[in-house]
């Protein structure tokens, strides 16, 4: 048998929303406490925690697409006579 309850399985399926501040404080401590216990499951967390801010950066420094932001500008150009709010002379 290599399966044992030491609760990895579940610790792994709700790393993602834990690395997410998603759960709830009881389920959080439950796997705060798993990943002190376990140091595979806490490998995987660093791990995921790495990817997920990666992610997370890349999608912020993600520049504004320029055509979209044409658009915008030339409908509130059409339709209010001002490029933008805040430019107004
Ligand atoms: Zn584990």
């Amino acid at each position: 048998m290599t399966s044992h309850d030491c609760g990895c399985e579940q610790a792994r399926e709700q790393l993602a929303d834990f690395l997410r501040r998603e759960l709830c404080d009881k389920d959080r401590s439950e796997i705060n406490t798993h990943l002190q216990d376990c140091p595979d499951c806490d490998e995987e967390a660093r791990m995921e925690l790495v990817i997920t801010q990666t992610v997370k950066r890349c999608c912020a420094d993600e520049p504004a697409p320029a055509d979209l932001r044409d658009k915008v500008a030339s409908f509130l150009r059409a339709h209010c006579g001002n490029a933008a709010p805040g430019n107004k002379d």
